[in-house]
């Protein structure tokens, strides 16, 4: 972990009933979480007022996507606005299913950067590239890319901890090894410092997602890149979710 405050995400995704999501609100407030972490958990958005009026504040909740700019006629979209007014903190941005799955761009979640921060929303800004990217050797343009298109819009990075979530890692069991998730983390600080600041470089968060569990999570944390974690499928188990919470210290 490096110099940041420890930062770990839980990501729901598409997961989840009132039930199943009540019982993992009251596993959460039972486990012990150290006070020196950022915690945030994104439900799904139909679920986001039941876990904020039930969860302990000290997690703190964010949406798993946003609108592009202010609320009205788009069917099916939830604003930034709308985020706020429910209590939300934060946005991910840029996930690798929106990506890849509905088609997003990096210019379009690069303006959707702008938007939410412009609103007062923290952003998970993610990237990472594909396997086929990393066997060809682009694993770093990839990533330099996507990340530049947050840095052409964003107004500040006060705001904004990215999320480093190699695709092959997500959802596979397949997590990159503490080595190549510190490489690519060395080297996305070193972009940074090359294109914004040595400031920005130093204090910006850089997390890393991809298959991260309660068994894994203490070596990976140990690298001095790495300052949290995005978590997906072991975020739905309350019990493991505090053991990744927890494996900085
Ligand atoms: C994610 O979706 O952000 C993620 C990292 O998922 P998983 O932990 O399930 O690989």
């Amino acid at each position: 972990a490096g110099t940041g405050k420890f930062f770990v995400g839980g990501n729901w995704k598409c997961n989840g009933t009132k039930d199943s999501i009540s019982k993992l609100v009251s596993d959460l407030n039972a486990a012990k979480l150290e006070p020196d972490v950022d915690v945030v958990v994104a439900p799904p958005f139909v679920y986001i007022d039941q876990v904020k009026s039930s969860l302990a504040d000290r997690v703190e909740i964010s949406g798993q996507n946003s609108w592009v700019g202010k609320g009205g006629a788009f069917t099916g979209e939830i604003s930034v606005e709308q985020l706020k007014d429910i209590g939300c903190k934060w946005v991910i941005l840029g996930h690798s299913e929106r990506r890849h799955i509905i088609g997003e761009d990096d210019k379009f979640i690069g303006k959707k950067a702008a938007y939410a921060l412009n609103g007062g929303l923290g952003v998970i800004a993610c990237i990472g590239e594909l396997l086929e990217e990393r066997e060809a050797g682009k694993t770093f343009d990839v990533c330099f890319q996507q990340l530049k298109a947050y840095a052409d819009s964003v107004p500040s990075w006060d705001n904004i901890v990215i999320a480093y979530e190699p695709v092959w890692a997500i959802g596979t069991g397949k997590v990159a090894t503490p080595q190549q998730a510190q490489e690519v983390h060395a080297a996305l600080r070193d972009w940074l410092r090359k294109n914004v600041s040595g400031e920005i470089a130093s204090k910006t968060r850089i997390i890393y997602g991809g298959s991260v569990n309660g068994g894994n999570s203490a070596e990976l944390a140990k690298q001095e890149d790495i300052d949290g974690f995005l978590v997906g499928g072991a975020s739905l188990k309350g019990p493991e979710f505090a053991i990744i919470v927890n494996s900085v210290t």
